[in-house]
């Protein structure tokens, strides 16, 4: 079984092509300034249409995690245990990422993360978390 994989459309293509160079993407609202993220055509705040896309530094912080320890389906279960956290990226806008290569009880709240990016298939590459200082496992 594999894993499901996000579907980009026409609203999320820059994106997820952005991804695939290992670039982080976001919207800021030309009429408001509104940083948004998920994509979206319009600005959530005022309705605008003018969306900016910006680049991240892919630096963020853990704003809350929680430690999945029962694969949700087989094709997780090779990942068990894992960290999912919403974490704040600095340019302020909030995503959920994995937090990976580290044991879960190294992740806390207010932990620096680095936005990495991963192959997940179908020519799709992840934007996923490391702490920024961190162990090698
Ligand atoms: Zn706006």
């Amino acid at each position: 079984m594999d894993k499901p994989l996000p579907k980009p459309t026409a609203e999320t293509r820059k994106f997820w092509e952005a991804c695939a160079r290992d670039e982080l993407l976001y919207q800021v609202c030309a009429a408001c300034r509104h940083v948004q993220f998920y994509p979206r055509q319009h600005c959530i705040a005022c309705q605008g249409t003018q969306m900016q896309w910006l680049r991240s530094a892919g630096s963020a912080t853990v704003y809350s995690h929680t430690t999945v320890y029962r694969a949700p389906t087989a094709a997780f279960k090779a990942d068990v245990p894992y960290v999912i956290a919403l974490v704040d990226v600095d340019e302020g806008f909030r995503m959920i990422v994995n937090i990976l290569g580290c044991y879960p009880a190294e992740v806390r709240i207010g932990a620096r993360v680095r936005i990495v990016f991963r192959e997940a298939g179908g020519g799709l590459r992840l934007p996923q978390g490391e702490l920024a200082r961190k162990v090698r496992l």
